[in-house]
C-alpha cells in the first residue's frame, strides 16, 4: 500500500468514527454507530500493518490474535453490571501502552533531532508518560473500587489535596529540567513514577457514589494517552482517534458533573465527596415491612404508579416481569411510568439500556429531571433495587457524602415500596433514611422474584 492509499484510509477510518459517535447518541441509531465503529477500525488496523515501513508484521499478527481471543472470551463472558470495571480495567492498557510508547520514543534514537524539533519531541514524550501512567494506576484502583476489591475510602491520605498539587508541581518542574536538558532519563523516570502514584492517589480518594465522573473522566484520560502515544509515533488516525475519545470523555464527565451537582474542576482535581464521615450509627427507627401480595392491593387502588430501577433491577433481570406488571396496571387503566435517574445502575445509560430490552416504550421512560415534580401527585412508587439514586440524604443531610447529589425524590409520593433483599447499603455506602419513612414499605427478596408473585396477584 502507498502512502497516498493509507492517508486516505486513515481519513475514512476518521470519518467513520465521527459517524460512529454520532450514531451511538442515539437509541434508535446506535447499532449502526457501533458498525461505523467496527469497520472504521478494521480498515485502520489494515492500513497500518500494510505499511511498507511497519516491520515485524507477522509478531504484530501473532499478538494481534492473542490480545483478540483473550478480548473476545472476556467480552462474551462479562455480565452486563460488570461493564464499568472491563471499561476501567481496558482503560489501564491505553495508559500503559503511552508509557511504554513514550520511553520507546525517548530510547529510539533513529532519528537525530536538534532545536525546536526537539523540545517539541521532548514535551511530547514527557506529558505522554505523564498521562499514561496516571491513566494506568487511576484505571486500576478505579477497576478495584467497582469490583469491591479495595473500599472507597481506603488509601486516603491525610492532607491529599496538598500532596496532589506537590506531585504536580514536582512533575511541572522535572519536565523542564527534562526539556532543557534535550531529554535526561532520570527526570523521566522520576517522573513515571510520581504520575504511577498520583494517579493512584487521585482515583483512590474519590467517594463511591463519584464513580460514575471519575470512570468517564478516565475515560478521557485514556483518549489524550492515544493521543499523545499518535503525536510520538506521528501516527494522524492515532491524534484523530485519541482526540476524539478524549473530547468525548470530557463531555460526558461534564454532563455527568452537572447530573451529580459536582464541580467539574474539583473532579480533575481528585478527592471530592469525600471530606465528610459515614455515619453508621445514626438510629433512623423501625422499617415497615410488605408482601407482594398487599402490594398487588395497593397496586391495584392507585391511579398513578412510577417505577423507579436501580442496580438491584440489573442484578435480578428483572425488567421482563417489570413491563409484565406495567402492562397488567395499564390494562387497568392506571398510569404507569419510570424515572430514570442519570447514575443508576452501573454505567450511564444502565436502566434505559434494560427497559429497551424488555421492549418497555420510550415514551413512558423519563429522566429524573422530567418526573421529581411529579412524585407528589403519585399514589405508588415502586423503587425496584435503587438505594443511592433514590436516597433523601442527598437532599437533606449536608454532612452526608452524597450531599448535593440530585436524586429521584420518591418520597414525596404517597406510597413508596422498596425491593431489595436487606437493609443493605448501595454502592456509596451509606445508609438510606428513606427506608425508614412513614410511607415506606420495604419488600423484601430478589426483585425479579417479587415482581412475578406481584404479578400472579395482580
Ligand atoms: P445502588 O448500587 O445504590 O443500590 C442497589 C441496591 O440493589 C442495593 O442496595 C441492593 O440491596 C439491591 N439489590 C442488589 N441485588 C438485588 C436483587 N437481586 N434483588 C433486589 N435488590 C437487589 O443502586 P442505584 O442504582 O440506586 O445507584 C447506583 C450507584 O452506583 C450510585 O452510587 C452510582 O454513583 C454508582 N455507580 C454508577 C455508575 C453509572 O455509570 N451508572 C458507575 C459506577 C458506580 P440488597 O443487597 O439489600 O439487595
Amino acid at each position: 500500500m502507498n502512502e497516498g492509499i493509507i492517508t486516505a484510509a486513515y481519513i475514512i477510518a476518521g470519518l467513520l468514527f465521527i459517524m460512529s459517535l454520532a450514531g451511538l447518541s442515539k437509541q434508535d441509531s446506535a447499532e449502526a454507530g457501533n458498525w461505523f465503529g467496527i469497520v472504521g477500525m478494521a480498515i485502520a488496523l489494515i492500513a497500518t500493518i500494510a505499511n511498507p515501513s511497519v516491520t515485524g508484521v507477522p509478531l504484530i499478527i501473532a499478538c494481534m490474535a492473542i490480545g483478540g481471543f483473550i478480548g473476545i472470551r472476556l467480552a462474551k463472558k462479562v455480565e452486563m453490571t460488570e461493564m464499568p470495571e472491563l471499561v476501567a480495567i481496558l482503560h489501564s492498557f491505553v495508559g500503559l501502552a503511552a508509557v511504554f510508547v513514550g520511553f520507546n520514543s525517548y530510547f529510539d534514537h533513529s532519528v537525530l533531532m536538534m532545536g525546536a524539533a526537539l523540545t517539541i519531541h521532548s514535551v511530547e514524550v514527557f506529558l505522554g508518560v505523564f498521562i499514561g501512567a496516571v491513566t494506568f494506576t487511576g484505571s486500576i484502583v478505579a477497576f478495584a473500587k467497582l469490583r469491591g476489591i479495595i473500599n472507597t475510602s481506603a488509601l486516603m491520605l491525610p492532607q491529599r489535596h496538598k500532596l496532589n498539587l506537590i506531585a504536580i508541581i514536582a512533575c511541572i518542574y522535572l519536565m523542564v529540567q527534562f526539556v532543557q536538558a534535550g531529554g535526561a532519563t532520570a527526570p523521566l523516570l522520576i517522573m513515571t513514577v510520581i504520575a504511577f502514584v498520583f494517579g493512584w492517589h487521585l482515583v483512590a480518594s474519590i467517594g463511591g457514589a463519584d464513580m460514575p465522573v471519575v470512570v468517564s473522566m478516565l475515560n478521557s484520560y485514556s483518549g489524550w494517552a492515544a493521543a499523545s502515544a499518535g503525536f510520538m509515533l506521528g501516527n494522524d488516525l492515532l491524534i484523530i482517534t485519541g482526540a476524539l475519545v478524549g473530547s468525548s470523555g470530557a463531555i460526558l464527565s461534564y454532563i455527568m458533573c452537572k447530573a451529580m451537582n459536582r464541580s467539574f474542576f474539583s473532579v480533575i482535581a481528585g478527592g471530592f465527596g469525600t471530606d465528610v464521615h459515614i455515619a453508621s450509627d445514626v438510629d433512623y427507627g423501625d422499617h415497615i415491612e410488605i408482601t407482594a401480595e398487599a402490594t398487588a392491593d395497593l397496586l391495584c387502588e392507585a391511579k398513578t404508579v412510577v417505577i423507579t430501577p436501580g442496580y438491584g433491577m440489573a442484578v435480578a433481570q428483572a425488567q421482563y416481569p417489570v413491563y409484565e406488571i406495567t402492562r397488567a396496571l395499564q390494562d387497568k387503566g392506571i398510569e404507569v411510568r419510570f424515572a430514570i435517574h442519570p447514575v443508576a445502575g452501573r454505567l450511564p445509560g444502565h436502566m434505559n439500556v434494560l427497559l429497551a430490552e424488555a421492549k418497555v416504550p420510550y415514551d413512558i421512560v423519563l429522566g429524573m429531571d422530567e418526573i421529581n415534580d411529579d412524585f407528589s401527585k403519585t399514589d405508588v412508587v415502586l423503587v425496584i433495587g435503587a438505594n443511592d439514586t433514590v436516597n433523601p440524604a442527598a437532599a437533606e443531610d449536608p454532612t452526608s457524602p452524597i450531599a448535593g447529589m440530585p436524586v429521584c425524590e420518591v418520597w414525596n409520593a404517597k406510597q413508596v415500596i422498596v425491593f431489595k433483599r436487606s437493609m443493605n447499603t448501595g454502592y456509596a455506602g451509606v445508609q438510606n433514611p428513606l427506608f425508614f419513612k412513614d410511607n415506606t414499605a420495604m419488600l423484601f427478596g430478589d426483585a425479579k422474584d417479587s415482581v412475578e408473585k406481584i404479578f400472579k396477584a395482580l
